[in-house]
């Protein structure tokens, strides 16, 4: 049997100080991560506070869109639709928790190449998800 990913009814995002940036980034259809300017380092989810050094001097930086699959998950029981998390690491180098779309969830594989795309959500912004090259 196959196993298309189907679109799901995604709640919507609830953006705040903190991440009202990224939300409107994402609503014009680019992903944003933050860049530690005290130690360097990258991090996602956005936060105010850099986690690795605890600096409040983090940048949004923009991703180019580009990943490869870390690990994943297919999700069949207790959702309305199967679907699939997974970790996806950006060419910039920052892991994300995200889902898997647009493809047939039996051929997922780690170390696969995806690309950005956006999904809607039930009347928030859409939310960065990923789909196989
Ligand atoms: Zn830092």
């Amino acid at each position: 049997m196959m196993a298309i990913a189907q679109d799901r009814k995604i709640p919507a995002p609830e953006p705040n100080p903190e991440t009202q940036a990224f939300w409107d980034a994402a609503a014009r259809g680019q992903l944003l991560f933050k860049r530690c300017t005290a130690c360097g380092e990258l991090h996602y989810y956005p936060r105010a506070i850099c986690p690795f050094c605890f600096s409040d001097k983090t940048e949004w930086t923009p991703a180019s869109g580009k990943g490869k699959i870390y690990s994943y998950s297919v999700l069949r029981r207790g959702a309305p639709v199967p679907y699939a998390i997974a970790y996806v690491t950006l060419a910039e180098g920052v892991t994300m928790l995200t889902n898997i779309v647009d493809c047939d969830l039996d051929k997922i594989r780690i170390g696969q190449d995806v690309r950005l795309v956006f999904k809607p959500t039930d009347g928030g912004p859409p939310v960065a998800m990923f789909a196989p090259v």
